[in-house]
């Protein structure tokens, strides 16, 4: 038989050049059910294998701590979510703003970027942000709802598309301990995108502040994506479209958060070589600088001073970035 068609065949079984290219390697031209199952099994190992990449070396205490939470879709009340405890890490910040985590005085480094994400297992309801969920005190047992409840149609909605969700990741559905830690790189993004899901969602239902959200959530699988050794700058341009949203639509909650949307196009585009852009963040940025120092001339109140001190922070750190627009280094080592 030629091989075109030996390798068409297994194209078919395999669906990758890759695998197919493997399987010749390794069993010849012969095309068996029970060879190819065999691959598939060694290919499963082996990515297994990958995904404990991440795993923590536990020499020290535990900077992490486990508290339960209930899932505001489906009321589930055990839901793992992750902490880091206060001051058992340094952390150090990308061009990009994104944490870096490193072990300090008796506690071991936890990329806690893997982790901040909480899951239900039940519903696939993801978020990083603990208002989202029925926070439950530990001790008396008594709930906080969850700030969404208050979004009946959203809530509905979420409700109604659990199925979707689900078949995303069809494994996690079968697999209570999916999300659960160690998270490899590959399952923090799985659980980083049922955010981005989640937000969609409440972009449909006029929530504020979802690019932003959307925005951050790209930045942190961008962040993996460098760590897994992979190219991010398609990831990298989908944060930088809805970071470019939020400042054009003034969907920032803050004046820090409008500030550091634009510090983030600003740094995103001359990272990725659009300077035009860059600099008409830049005249964004200054013009919100004279904006507040108006406001603060028409009424000088501490709220008016404080925003003007917050947008003043940020429009000296976005002048850091044009000034060392030329200088390969910095932008190398701050990755
Ligand atoms: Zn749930």
């Amino acid at each position: 038989m030629p091989s075109d068609y030996i390798r068409r065949k297994l194209k078919e079984l395999l669906d990758s050049d890759d695998l197919v290219s493997m399987y010749i390697e390794k069993y010849g031209e012969l095309v068996s059910t029970a060879n190819v199952n065999q691959l598939k099994e060694h290919i499963k190992k082996l990515k297994n294998n990958a995904n404990k990449e991440a795993e923590e070396q536990k020499d020290g205490d535990d900077p992490i701590f486990e508290t339960n939470m209930r899932c505001p879709a489906c009321y589930r009340k055990d839901v793992i979510h992750y902490s880091l405890r206060a001051k058992s890490q340094v952390i150090k910040e990308t061009i990009f703003l994104v944490p870096q985590y490193s072990g300090v005085s008796g506690y071991f480094a936890v990329d806690f970027n893997l982790l901040q994400t909480t899951v239900c297992p039940e519903c696939m309801f993801a978020s990083p942000d603990p208002r989202d969920w029925t926070r439950i005190n530990s001790i008396s047992g008594a709930e906080t709802p969850s700030q969404l409840l208050a979004r009946g149609k959203f809530m509905q909605e979420l409700r109604n598309t659990e199925l979707d969700r689900k078949n995303i990741f069809p494994e996690a559905k079968a697999d209570v301990n999916y999300f659960a830690r160690p998270r490899s790189y590959s399952r923090a993004i799985e659980a980083t995108k049922l955010s981005i899901l989640r937000a969609e969602l409440e972009m449909q239902y006029l929530v504020p502040a979802v690019n932003y959200k959307i925005a951050w959530y790209n930045l942190k699988i961008a962040d993996i994506e460098k760590k897994q050794g992979k190219d991010n700058k398609e990831t990298l341009k989908v944060a930088e479209k809805f970071f470019s949203t939020a400042v054009e639509k003034s969907d920032c909650p803050t004046v820090n958060s409008e500030m550091e949307s634009i510090y983030e196009v600003v740094a995103l585009n001359m990272y990725l070589g659009d300077r035009d852009k860059a600099a008409s963040f830049i005249k964004i940025a200054k013009d919100a600088v004279r904006e507040k120092e108006s406001k603060v001339k028409e009424n000088p109140t501490s709220e008016t001073k404080k925003d003007l001190t917050d947008a003043d922070k940020w429009e000296k750190r976005i002048g850091t970035l044009w000034e060392n627009r030329d200088d390969e280094s910095f932008w190398k080592n701050n990755l």
